[in-house]
């Protein structure tokens, strides 16, 4: 009876010790800059979880980063446990293409998809830039090395036959910075990939130096479908941006925003996470203007790599797969 009880309690104390491994105290989502959409959108990820912690017996917190490609890679290295990463960049660091050619990250997994960004260019009216092409030449911000913006930067300039050495003055910097020196003349246009309306180009549409969104010509748009099937014609709407020069919704494409994780997190905290959002849709979307076209069925649309299996658990639950 002794040896039992002493087998017993020897069980307790190794589940309880599997379950801490299993289910971290803390779990970090990596987003974007402080001005993003990818920040705010964490946080409302963050703040619903965290009103529900002692259910989950977690701690969620948002981190700022580069972006997408830095946050695969976060996520790849275990340094954060969620990431939000445009679904283009999922596609290739899962098959191993572009920034991870030959190095495919079999262990990145798929949660849910989140808002649609577009790639956005703005520029100075006094440059004159109104389509890529007119990018030739000018001192031109592609983004922060790690950003979602860069990697559209680079690809669509190339489809436009602009070297990006050679072609055109490339900076690196963060979008708060860019609209800074788009403001102060000291850059002609700069690129974000973003969710919109975005309180950023929001405030910078409307300071002195008179700004406008550049077209992308479909010919282009087009030929990057055609490379990568991620993209969608999309047009940055003009009635959230008093100021800007552009009296139409200007050409361009956009992707989606995705919620990724990692093969090594624990299937309990991708479900508990998953189904917080899903079962409560209605406060999540109201949490950023962005979210707003959010649907259970749309949230499962854009994903390339495999889902996690916590996330496959709710979908199969809810009946959504
Ligand atoms: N799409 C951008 C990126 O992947 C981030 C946009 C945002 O912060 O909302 O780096």
């Amino acid at each position: 009876m002794k040896r039992l009880f002493f087998l017993c309690a020897c069980l307790i104390l190794l589940a309880g010790t599997v379950d801490a491994q299993a289910a971290p105290k803390h779990v970090v989502i990596g987003t974007g800059a402080l001005t993003g959409v990818y920040y705010p959108v964490g946080g409302a990820i963050s703040s619903m979880m965290n009103k529900q912690r002692k259910q989950h017996r977690f701690r969620t917190t948002v981190e700022s980063t580069d972006g997408s490609l830095f946050n695969i890679n976060a996520l790849m290295s275990g340094d954060i446990d969620f990431g939000i990463v445009q679904a283009d960049l999922q596609h290739q660091a899962y098959k191993g293409f572009n920034h991870w050619a030959g190095a495919p990250q079999s262990k990145l997994r798929a949660v849910f998809a989140l808002h649609p960004e577009i790639v956005t260019i703005l520029a100075a009216a006094d440059k004159n830039i109104k389509t890529v092409t007119d990018l030739k030449g000018k001192t031109v911000n592609i983004g922060q090395p790690g950003s979602g913006q860069r990697s559209n930067a680079m690809a669509l300039l190339e489809v436009a036959g602009i070297d990006v050495d050679e072609g055109l003055e490339a900076e690196g910097f963060e979008p708060d910075e860019a609209v800074v020196m788009l403001q102060d003349k000291r850059i002609d246009a700069y690129f974000y990939t973003v969710g919109h309306p975005n309180e950023l180009v929001r405030k910078v549409v409307a300071g002195s130096r008179a700004l406008n969104f550049v077209a992308v010509p479909d010919e282009f748009t087009i030929e990057l479908i055609r490379q990568h099937p991620f993209y969608v014609l999309a047009s940055i709407p003009v009635k959230h941006y008093p100021g800007v020069e552009n009296k139409k919704n200007t050409p361009s494409y956009g992707v989606k925003a995705t919620l990724c994780t990692s093969a090594d997190v624990a299937d309990k905290v991708v479900y508990a996470l998953t189904k917080e959002i899903f079962a409560n849709l209605e406060t999540f979307r109201s949490l950023h203007p962005a979210l707003e076209v959010l649907t259970r069925e749309n949230m499962l649309e854009g994903l390339s790599a495999p889902l996690h299996p916590g996330a496959e658990q709710y979908y199969r639950e809810a009946g959504l797969l």
